[in-house]
């Protein structure tokens, strides 16, 4: 299923990667293990620099660069590990789409899919999606659904 009228919605806007980066590391301190988040937008939009921003959340000190040609990255922090997957442009998800469905619902791991249609399948309905639209050249407006149990990622004074 889709969209879910139930979730709960968030809004706001990026100047430039830094105030990107901030709203991300803020988010990804609050990362307890077990989310999957979802990741909206066309190429450059932000997708990956906001990933980089949630693994220094995290407390991270692995180097964040777009997984696009190995299609998934592992980030360790912690006892915690953030897995980061690419699906643009990967027609056959196959043994990747097997891979993230055993991540879900892991405590210690949290996930973060760019270009995730081809998986939504193997996606739980209960994940954080952002929506980055460009709005300016280094301005964004970021958009965020979410169920209730996730709202803990949401500091509305980021
Ligand atoms: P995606 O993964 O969505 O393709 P990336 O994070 O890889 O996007 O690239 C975003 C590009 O846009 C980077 O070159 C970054 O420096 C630039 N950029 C400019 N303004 C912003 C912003 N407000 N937030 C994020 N990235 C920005
Ligand atoms: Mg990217």
């Amino acid at each position: 299923m889709g969209y879910m009228s139930t979730d709960l919605t968030w809004q706001t806007v990026s100047t430039d990667s830094a105030s990107t980066m901030a709203l991300a590391i803020a988010i990804g301190s609050q990362l307890r293990g077990g989310e999957v988040i979802e990741l909206v937008s066309d190429l450059g939009g932000g997708k990956t620099t906001f990933v980089r921003g949630l693994a220094e959340g995290m407390g991270s000190n692995d180097k964040v660069s777009s997984p696009s040609f190995t299609i998934s990255k592992e980030y360790r922090a912690g006892k915690k590990t953030l897995y980061h997957f690419d699906f643009y442009r990967l027609a056959d998800p196959g043994i990747v789409a097997n891979e993230l469905s055993e991540l879900v619902g892991d405590q210690n791991a949290v996930v973060a899919v760019e270009w995730a249609a081809i998986v939504e399948d193997v996606l739980p309905a209960e994940r954080l999606r952002i929506h980055i639209k460009t709005t300016g050249e280094t301005e964004r407006e970021f958009s965020f659904s979410y169920p209730e149990q996730l709202k803990y990622l949401i500091l509305k004074e980021a």
